[in-house]
C-alpha cells in the first residue's frame, strides 16, 4: 500500500490520479489533499477517500468546508502553511505535485525536502527553480518522477538506454487548438476558441499555454531540468494527433518514442508505480484506425513563445522564472478578456527583455524574481488595458 498526497487534487490532473486510486483500493492510500478555493470538490474527495488532513490555500473556502465537515475525522488546514504542512509533515511516500503555475514551488520543495518523492505534474516550479529542486532532491534522496505526457514519453524511452548515447530530445506538440488560424486572425480570437483544445482536456491555464506554445517553452525547460541536458540538444516537432508522446535520439540515429492515446492516466500511473505497469482498463490505441500521422515545423512567428523557452535557458539563471511569471500574468488577462491573445508573446517577451539575470542558488532567489516579474507584467498588461 502507497500512502499518497496529491497537491491540487480538484484539478484535471488531481482528478485523474483519484481516479487511478478509485481503480486500485488496496494499492494507494490518500493521507493528505489541497486544492486552492474549490471548497465543494474537496468535500466531496474528503467523503470518497477519507484522507487524514487537507489544505485549501483560500481561507474563506477553508472556513466553509470546516462548517460543512464538522462531523468527519479530516483534519482542515488553510493559505500557504497549510500545503506547505502537508506536503512536508504527513507520512506519505509519494507526492503528487498537481497544482497549476508557480503557486505550486513552495509546496513541491517542501515536500522534496521532507524527503518524500514526487510525481510531477506541475511544471511551473521546475521552470522556476529547477537547478534547486534537482539539488534538493539529490541530496534528500528523492526522486521526481515526470507526469507531463511528453516527459514521461522520453522518460520511458531513456529506460535501459545509456544516457552517454543520447544524441538529441524531441518533445512533440500538438500545436493546439489555434494551429490553423491565420497570422491576421490571431489577435481577435476569443478565450472560449483559445480553449478548444483538439486532443487534451485540461485546465485552463495550461490549454492557452498550448495554444500560444508556451507550453512548449516551459516543457524545454522542464526538460532542461529532468534530463540534466543543454536546449542544443533538445528539439520540438509539431505532431497534430498527440499519439507520440515524445522521442529520444541516439547517437547510432535510432529513435526511441513512446505511443499511446491522449489520456493522462497513463503517464499519471507510471509515475505512482514506476517501476511496475498498472493494469489500467483503457481503450487500446488502434494504429490502423489512426492511419496516418503528421508532422511538421513549429511556426515561430505566428507562436513566439516557443522561442522564448530557449532564450530563457540561453540567458538562464532567473529568466526562466520572468518569463513563467510573465505568462501568467498574460495568461489570467486573456482569460479575462483584458489584452488580446497576440498581447501574450508581446507581455512575456517585454518582461524578460527588461530583466537582468541572476542566478537561482536559493528558494527566495526564484521567488523575488518572480514576483518582480509579476508586478512588471501586471504594468504591461494595464499600459494595454487603459
Ligand atoms: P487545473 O487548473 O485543472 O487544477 C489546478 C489545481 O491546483 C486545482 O486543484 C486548484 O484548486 C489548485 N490551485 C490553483 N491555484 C492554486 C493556488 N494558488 N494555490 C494552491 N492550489 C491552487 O490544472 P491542471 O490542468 O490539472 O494542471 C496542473 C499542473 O499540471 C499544471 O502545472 C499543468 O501545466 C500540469 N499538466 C497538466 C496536464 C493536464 O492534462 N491537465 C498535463 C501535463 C501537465
Ligand atoms: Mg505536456
Amino acid at each position: 500500500m502507497k500512502t499518497l498526497v496529491i497537491l491540487g487534487s480538484t484539478g484535471s490532473i488531481g482528478t485523474n490520479t483519484l481516479d487511478i486510486v478509485e481503480r486500485f483500493p488496496r494499492e494507494f492510500r490518500v493521507v493528505g489533499l489541497t486544492a486552492g478555493s474549490n471548497d465543494e470538490k474537496l468535500e466531496e474527495q474528503i467523503r470518497q477517500f477519507k484522507p487524514s488532513v487537507v489544505a485549501l490555500s483560500d481561507p474563506a473556502a477553508a472556513a466553509r468546508l470546516r462548517q460543512r465537515c464538522d462531523s468527519l475525522p479530516v483534519e482542515i488546514l488553510a493559505g500557504q502553511e497549510g500545503l506547505v504542512q502537508i506536503a512536508a509533515d504527513t507520512q506519505a511516500e509519494l507526492v503528487i505535485s498537481a497544482i497549476v503555475g508557480g503557486a505550486g514551488l513552495v509546496p513541491t520543495l517542501a515536500a522534496i525536502r521532507s524527503g518524500k518523492h514526487i510525481a510531477l505534474a506541475n511544471k511551473e516550479p521546475m521552470v522556476m527553480a529547477g537547478k534547486l529542486m534537482q539539488e534538493e532532491a539529490r541530496k534528500h534522496g528523492v526522486r521526481i518522477f515526470p507526469v507531463d505526457s511528453e516527459h514521461s514519453a522520453i522518460f520511458q524511452s531513456l529506460e535501459g538506454h545509456r544516457r552517454e548515447d543520447v544524441r538529441r530530445l524531441i518533445l512533440t506538440a500538438s500545436g493546439g487548438a489555434l494551429w490553423t488560424v491565420s497570422r491576421e486572425d490571431l489577435p481577435h480570437i476569443t478565450p472560449e476558441r483559445a480553449l478548444q483544445h483538439p486532443n487534451w482536456k485540461m485546465g485552463a491555464k495550461i490549454t492557452i499555454d498550448s495554444a500560444t506554445l508556451m507550453n512548449k517553452g516551459l516543457e524545454i525547460v522542464e526538460a532542461r531540468w529532468l534530463f540534466d541536458i543543454p536546449e542544443s540538444q533538445i528539439d520540438v516537432l509539431i505532431h497534430r494527433e498527440s499519439i507520440i508522446h515524445s522521442l529520444v535520439e541516439y547517437e547510432d540515429r535510432s529513435m526511441i518514442a513512446q505511443l499511446g492515446l491522449p489520456d493522462m492516466r497513463t503517464p499519471i500511473s507510471y509515475a505512482m508505480r514506476y517501476p511496475e505497469r498498472m493494469k489500467l482498463d483503457l481503450p487500446s490505441l488502434d494504429l490502423t484506425e489512426i492511419a496516418t500521422l503528421t508532422f511538421c515545423q513549429p511556426d515561430h512567428e505566428r507562436f513566439p513563445c516557443l522561442q522564448l523557452g530557449y532564450e530563457s535557458l540561453r540567458v538562464g539563471g532567473t529568466m526562466p522564472a520572468t518569463m513563467n511569471a510573465a505568462n501568467e500574468i498574460a495568461v489570467d488577462a486573456f482569460l479575462n478578456g483584458g489584452i488580446r491573445f497576440t498581447d501574450i508573446p508581446e507581455i512575456v517577451r517585454s518582461t524578460m527583455d527588461a530583466h537582468t539575470a541572476k542566478s537561482v542558488e536559493s528558494l527566495d532567489d526564484a521567488l523575488s524574481a518572480d514576483r518582480w516579474a509579476r508586478e512588471k507584467a501586471d504594468a504591461f498588461v494595464h499600459a494595454l488595458t487603459r
